[in-house]
Order: structure tokens, then C-alpha cells, then sequence
């Protein structure tokens, strides 16, 4: 058989989308690299660096020899260091033997979703979602329920929204809060009246996606693990990326009944057995140690949302909501759709994304990767200077559109 022969690849990955998140980065990559001086507005990742104590942690760890495998759900050190903060921050009440480390929060979702769904499970995401969602759930062979909240509700999904998608089937819903995309924040009362449905369902547990906790500008943070009804049927996920700027320490974690947790681990047994070690020491160190770095950069999220929302309302045909959390803007840009710049005529959000990234050479991510075909995702961990150029562009870019 010649070299150049190409074997076909399996139908899981043909059928699989690529993550637009990661794809809209590359391109961006791509185009700075060509010497264009491209704003990256689509990649949701913190521009600040990891807090120095944190890497001085890591540092003392490979100094004191933690170079090989940890047990595969992560080292006990760490698992205590959860199951604190998850009493601290959260009122949680998990066991260690509840506790898996992952390599990120993305692993921990998929070990999740491969744990407990089969071909034919059905699984409701709250929609927009977060573009990995959809994907992770998909290729277990289940098949996903988007529940949609447009920009009039705020985009967050009532209760009986989801009583109405409930079928037999449906096996598991996974949301976020605070939500990736649309920065909203579901409150304790919001997320009372879903818990009271999910408890009607025996066989329906939640994945609640807690990764931008620290990034959030409400009052308070609310665990949907926290509410006595769904107690035992909710995996709580959150990780390290997010609020400690650690998104290439590769850490993310869950507390989950026991028997899901142990099925995690099984899991990651046979796919990675388990998270890098002095990433794991690092982390423990971390959740212990002062938070005053989180809170600072929660501040400068919180005055950089107030920026963006500010430069965008001036922009005509983009109608902005207000984000209470996470760090991104995501606009209802329908009213651009149908106009034109003489070259090219915007039909939907990929083709807006596609014609600011060319001729604003800002780039973002079109909403369609996230359910929601009317918007633009716009990542703000960006210094003020970045944000108000990127802006400004944008503003000339739509005011050459007509139609
Ligand atoms: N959940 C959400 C909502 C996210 O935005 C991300 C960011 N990538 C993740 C999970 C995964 O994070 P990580 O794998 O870096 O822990
Ligand atoms: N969560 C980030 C985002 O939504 C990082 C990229 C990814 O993992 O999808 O942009």
C-alpha cells in the first residue's frame, strides 16, 4: 500500500464540528502572523498571567519532585482543598471520594457526558451554550434538546421552557451560570423554579458549569447544588482557568454523587489518568491561599464589561445585553443582516464575523456556534486600549454597511 494512501476516518469525528472557539483563534493567529494587526476578541481566555504565587507553587513542587502520575481522580492534597472550597465558597457538601480532577473542566464535561449517556439518551442544553456542549454530548450518541432564551429574557431559560422539553428520554441538562456565551448570571429564584422541575424526573441529572464563579458581578455566586431538592442529581463543574488566568495548567474538577465520580475516574483511567502533578500541587496552594488576585481582575472584568457595553450601544443595528458575569459581550446583531458594503452582503452572523475579521481585523465568534444565529460572541479580556480600537474599527466596518 503507497504512503499516500488516505484511510477513512470514523463517522464520530466526520460528524463532529470543529470547536469555532479554537477555529476563530487560529485564524486570528493566522492573519497577525501575515503581519495584519489583528484585535483577538474571540477566544475566551483571561489576558492576565497566572498569579505569581501560583507559579512559584508549581515551581516548588517539580523542585520537590512531583514530576510522575497522582492517583487518577488527583491527589488527595488537592481533593481536600476542593471539598473545602466547595463548603467555603459554594455551601457544597462533597466527600473527597465525590471530588475528580481532570485536565481541564472541558474533560471533565466529557467524562461526565461519556459516563452517563447513551445512543438514543436525549440531553437539554440551555441555549446559547457553550460551543463544546453540543459536541461532547453528541458523540456519546445522545442527542441534543437546545432550550433557547433569546436576548429578551436575558437569555436565560425559565422552568417551563424545560418541563416542556422533558421526554422520557432526556438523561441529563447542562447549563451554564455564569453563562458562556451571554455573560447572564441565573439567580437563586431562576434556578429554584428549574430545580423543582428536574426533581420531578427521577432518572434527570444537571450539569452545572460553575467555571466562571469568580468572574461574577451579582452579589453572590448560586451552586444549583445548593438547592435541597436536586442535591444528588447535580455535578457541579468548575476548574481553574477562569478565575486563576490558569487556562494552560490543563485543571478542571467535579463533585458529583459518589458512583458518578467513581465512573469519572474510570474514565480518565483509560484516557489520560488524570491531571499533570505539579499543576495538581499548584491548584491546592491556590484554593488556600489569599484570593485577592481573583478579586482584582473580577474588578477589571467588571470595568472593562461597563467599557464595552458602553462603546457598543453606539453602534446602530447592534442590540446590546447587559452581562452580569464571565467576560463576554454577546449583542444581537440582527439588524445588520441584508446590508451590504458594495462587496459583501451580510446574511448572518458568520458572515459578520467573516467581514469584521477582513475588514476590521478584529475577530469574534459568530453566534451560531452557540445556538444563537442572530448574534456575535466578543470576548473582553482585553486591555482597554485593545477593546476601544477593536470597537472603534467595528463602529467604521458596520458604518459602511447600507441596505
Ligand atoms: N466550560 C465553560 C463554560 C467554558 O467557557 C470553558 C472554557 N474553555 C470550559 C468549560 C473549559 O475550561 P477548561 O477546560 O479550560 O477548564
Ligand atoms: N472557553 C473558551 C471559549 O469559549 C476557550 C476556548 C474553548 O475551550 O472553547 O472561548
Amino acid at each position: 500500500m503507497s504512503e499516500a494512501t488516505t484511510y477513512p476516518l470514523s463517522r464520530r469525528i466526520m460528524e463532529m464540528e470543529e470547536s469555532a472557539t479554537i477555529r476563530m483563534a487560529q485564524l486570528a493567529r493566522d492573519l497577525k502572523a501575515k503581519g495584519h494587526d489583528v484585535i483577538d476578541l474571540s477566544l475566551g481566555e483571561p489576558d492576565f498571567d497566572t498569579p505569581v504565587h501560583i507559579k512559584e507553587a508549581a515551581k516548588k513542587a517539580l523542585d520537590e519532585g512531583y514530576t510522575k502520575y497522582t492517583p487518577v481522580p488527583g491527589l488527595m492534597e488537592l481533593r481536600e482543598a476542593i471539598r473545602d472550597k466547595f463548603k467555603r465558597d459554594n455551601g457544597l457538601d462533597y466527600g473527597v471520594n465525590q471530588i475528580v480532577v481532570s485536565n481541564g473542566a472541558k474533560q471533565s464535561i466529557a467524562n461526565i457526558c461519556l459516563s452517563l449517556l447513551d445512543e438514543g439518551d436525549e440531553v437539554i442544553i440551555f441555549s446559547p451554550y457553550w460551543v463544546s456542549y453540543a459536541e461532547i454530548a453528541k458523540m456519546t450518541g445522545a442527542t441534543v434538546v437546545p432550550v433557547y432564551a433569546g436576548i429578551e429574557l436575558d437569555y436565560k431559560v425559565t422552568a417551563q421552557q424545560v418541563e416542556r422539553a422533558i421526554t422520557p428520554r432526556t438523561r441529563l441538562i447542562i447549563f451554564s451560570s455564569p453563562c458562556n456565551p451571554t455573560g447572564s448570571v441565573y439567580s437563586y429564584e431562576e434556578l429554584t423554579s428549574i430545580a423543582e422541575i428536574v426533581a420531578k424526573y427521577e432518572h434527570l441529572y444537571v450539569v452545572a458549569d460553575e467555571i466562571y464563579e469568580y468572574i461574577n458581578f451579582t452579589d453572590k455566586h448560586v451552586s444549583f447544588g445548593t438547592i435541597p431538592q436536586v442535591k444528588d442529581r447535580t455535578i457541579t463543574v468548575n476548574g481553574f482557568s477562569k478565575g486563576f488566568a490558569m487556562t494552560g495548567w490543563r485543571l478542571g474538577y467535579i463533585g458529583a454523587p459518589a458512583w458518578i465520580a467513581a465512573a469519572s475516574t474510570k474514565m480518565q483511567g483509560q484516557f489520560t489518568s488524570g491531571a499533570a502533578s505539579f499543576s495538581q500541587k499548584a491548584a491546592a496552594y491556590a484554593l488556600r491561599a489569599d484570593m485577592t488576585p481573583s478579586w482584582e481582575m473580577r474588578e477589571v472584568y467588571r470595568h472593562r464589561r461597563d467599557l464595552v457595553i458602553e462603546l457598543l450601544e453606539q453602534i446602530p443595528g447592534i442590540k446590546v445585553n447587559h452581562p452580569q458575569g464571565a467576560f463576554y459581550i454577546f449583542p444581537d446583531v440582527s439588524g445588520l443582516f441584508g446590508k451590504s458594503d458594495g462587496q459583501m452582503t451580510i446574511h448572518n452572523p458568520d458572515d459578520l464575523s467573516e467581514y469584521l475579521l477582513h475588514t476590521a481585523h478584529v475577530a469574534t465568534v459568530s453566534g451560531a456556534a452557540f445556538g444563537a444565529d442572530h448574534c456575535l460572541r466578543f470576548s473582553y479580556a482585553a486591555s482597554d486600549e485593545n477593546l476601544r480600537k477593536a470597537i472603534g474599527r467595528i463602529a467604521e466596518a458596520v458604518a459602511r454597511l447600507r441596505g
